[in-house]
């Protein structure tokens, strides 16, 4: 654990101040001592080097007086006008009241943060009542324990062993969060002890099982139950489940689904002509086989996505030689304290100075606000010779100079590795050395596709052969195939997959629900990901559990049998997605609408994605139209 003992320890105090985030320590000095001359000082961007020695030696002389305490509680949620103004001292900017409504518990101070409450008495809730929620990732962990809190019967079904959902699943070389911990963790669980700065996929496993057990969650699932396929039964209102199970077959009813499959569940293989006829191994990084050994081979590794560029460094550091194999390049950004450990200084402010830890979170998140800004075409900006936007392009030009510096200046690796398309477009991929990698005297690059598999190995477009003992496929997920392998029927005997085909792919309500399957949620549906300054996952997995209890609230407290959205206000909400689609850069030529998996690309449209700005899609979600559903 990375925690220190409370201590009074000045050394200590002045590292811990000296590392601190300066936003989030000025507020949440001002919160503990209302000291007009922390509130006079502007943000940390702006602040003189007289600034920062006042603001840090107030911290160390507040430290030293009061972090000795035996217990320091955490400090309740202030006010409501005092909160929005505490927010907006560390960014400097005012907000509007839809973005603070969607931002206020970043902060996390209420215990529950997002979470749906009866918003009366808790009614009787029928003794048949039950939540069948699919899936044990966070997004079901999230589902589970809104469960827990309005008191409802629940199970959580899953085929895999254990808990965890893609964590528990992706186990490849050097797998970890690419966001920092502080924003990739639920808000109702607060200060857990994080050791990394970007957490190992492992410790991310054993978070969500030790919040799987802590609030009642792990006691409600049951795995290695594999959910294939889900009918609606009409006359009694309640989903009809066909699990398989180590026992074998088992039919199981729920009164409500709640899918938390993950939008990442199905590996996509690449279809690549011969690939029965190589003699050796092939490996999807998500059925990565444990205890793989790579010393001494030869290894290509098809991909540079997320999982490709995280995987390179530790694969290259053992096998005998790499080659990487790379159709489309990627633009591939830095983060600050990516692989470093969290400072003990650091975990030690979090336990001693009140509120840190809150306000450290919304610092953490509040760089994504303006993110938007960067996702656009300025036509202007593009009449007057420049390529996307101003912002836009200024990030191309300092990932370009991050290429050359990474790569020691190797023009023939340079001239492969600068995509052709906008910085931004397309999922932004962390580098873990990868470019460094590439220097390496045993790995080297290869470019362009890939004609066909030989037995040793594989050929190129242009002939050239790559040969290989062991082809790692880190060739991504296939985002369409929402849901399956399991089938749901739905009104009338309808299957939701051929629904889908039959139009133009996945589609949903908020991208959660479909007319004709009633009781049904998806959590991180069709064209649910927030495409501009998301506020992490874990905030969404909780509001969209939330979403799916304040309907069930609502059909509880009325008796009613169904719920489920209509079909005009599907179609209305999809069209205003298609509407609201166009204008963001994946969807345009200079962001590479071809090369990115955010792109139903055989339909031409946003498919991942949410097109909202994250505050008006929050308050979508968190503000149920009941005029769109109805409830019989
Ligand atoms: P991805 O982003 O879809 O990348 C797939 C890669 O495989 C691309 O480089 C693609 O090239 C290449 N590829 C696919 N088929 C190919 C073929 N037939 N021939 C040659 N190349 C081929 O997949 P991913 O890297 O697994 O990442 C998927 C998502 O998972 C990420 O965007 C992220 O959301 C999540 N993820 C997160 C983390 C994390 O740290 N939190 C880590 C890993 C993944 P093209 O570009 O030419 O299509």
């Amino acid at each position: 654990m990375a925690t220190a003992a409370p201590t009074r320890d000045g050394e200590l105090i002045r590292r811990a101040v000296d590392l601190a985030d300066l936003n989030a320590l000025r507020v949440a000095l001002y919160q503990n001592t209302r000291d007009a001359a922390l509130a006079a000082l502007p943000v940390a961007a702006k602040m003189s080097d007289a600034d920062k020695a006042l603001l840090k030696d107030k911290a160390v002389r507040w430290l030293e007086e009061n972090a000795g305490r035996a217990e320091r509680p955490d400090l309740p949620e202030p006010p409501e006008g005092e909160l929005r103004a505490l927010m907006t001292m560390v960014t400097g900017q005012p907000m509007s009241d839809v973005q603070f409504a969607a931002r206020r518990d970043l902060p996390a101070f209420r215990a529950m943060p997002l979470a749906a409450e009866w918003p009366g008495d808790k009614p009787q809730i029928p003794s048949d009542f039950r939540v069948a929620i699919i899936g044990s990732g966070p997004a079901g962990i999230a589902a589970g324990v809104q469960c827990e809190l309005l008191g409802l019967p629940y199970v959580v079904l899953d085929r895999q062993p254990e808990a965890g959902g893609t964590w528990t699943i992706n186990r490849y070389p050097d797998i970890r969060v690419d966001t920092p911990s502080i924003t990739y963790e639920f808000s109702f669980e607060k200060r857990y002890p994080w050791q990394e700065l970007f957490n190992r996929g492992e410790a991310v496993r054993e978070y969500l099982q030790h919040l799987s057990r802590k609030y009642g969650v792990m006691a409600n699932s049951r795995f290695s139950h594999d959910v294939q396929g889900a009918a609606f039964d009409e006359a009694r209102n309640c989903w009809v489940l066909d699990v398989e199970t180590p026992e074998g077959r088992e039919t199981l009813e729920a009164s409500v689904v709640i899918t938390a499959c993950g939008t990442f569940a199905n590996a996509a293989k690449p279809d690549i002509p011969g690939i029965e006829q190589f003699a050796g191994q092939i490996v999807h990084p998500a059925a990565w086989p444990q205890g793989l050994d790579l010393a001494g081979k030869r290894v290509a590794v098809i991909g540079n996505g997320s999982t490709g560029v995280q995987l390179l460094g530790a694969v290259a550091a053992t096998a005998g030689h790499v080659t990487v194999v790379q159709r489309t390049p990627q633009w591939i950004s830095p983060r600050e304290g990516y692989g470093k450990p969290l400072p003990e200084e650091l975990a030690w402010l979090y336990e001693h100075l009140p509120a840190y830890w809150n306000w450290a979170r919304y610092t953490a998140t509040a760089p994504l606000f303006d993110f938007h800004l960067l996702q656009r075409v300025d036509r202007e900006w593009q009449a007057g010779g420049g390529k996307v936007s101003q912002g836009n392009d200024a990030v191309r030009a300092t990932l370009i100079e991050y290429i050359r510096k990474e790569t020691g200046g190797r023009q023939d690796l340079i001239d492969k590795l600068i995509p052709d398309y906008a910085p931004l477009s397309r999922r932004p991929v962390v580098d873990n050395d990868w470019y460094k990698s590439l220097t390496r005297d045993n790995v080297d690059l290869v470019t362009g596709s890939i004609a066909r598999f030989t037995r040793d190995g594989l050929v190129m477009d242009d002939g050239s052969e790559v040969k290989a003992e062991v082809v790692i496929t880190a060739t991504g997920f296939d985002v369409l195939k929402y849901l399956l392998p399991a089938r749901f029927t739905g009104l009338g005997g309808k299957d939701l997959h051929e629904t889908w085909a039959a139009g133009d792919g996945p589609r949903a309500y908020l991208g959660m629900m479909v007319p004709g399957f009633p009781n049904m949620f998806m959590s991180y549906g069709p064209n649910s990901q927030p495409l501009t300054g998301g506020t992490g996952m874990p905030q969404w997995w909780l509001v969209w559990a939330a979403y799916a209890a304040r309907c069930m609230m609502r059909l509880l407290q009325e008796g009613k049998g169904r719920v489920e959205v209509t079909q005009q206000a599907f179609d209305r909400y999809n069209q205003a997605l298609d509407e609201a689609a166009k204008d963001w850069l994946q969807m345009t030529p200079e962001g590479g609408i071809e090369k990115n998996y955010y792109v139903n690309r055989d339909h031409r449209r946003l498919q991942v994605n949410a097109p909202w700005l994250s505050e008006d899609f929050h308050r979508m979600c968190t503000v149920v139209d009941w005029d769109d559903l109805a409830l019989t």
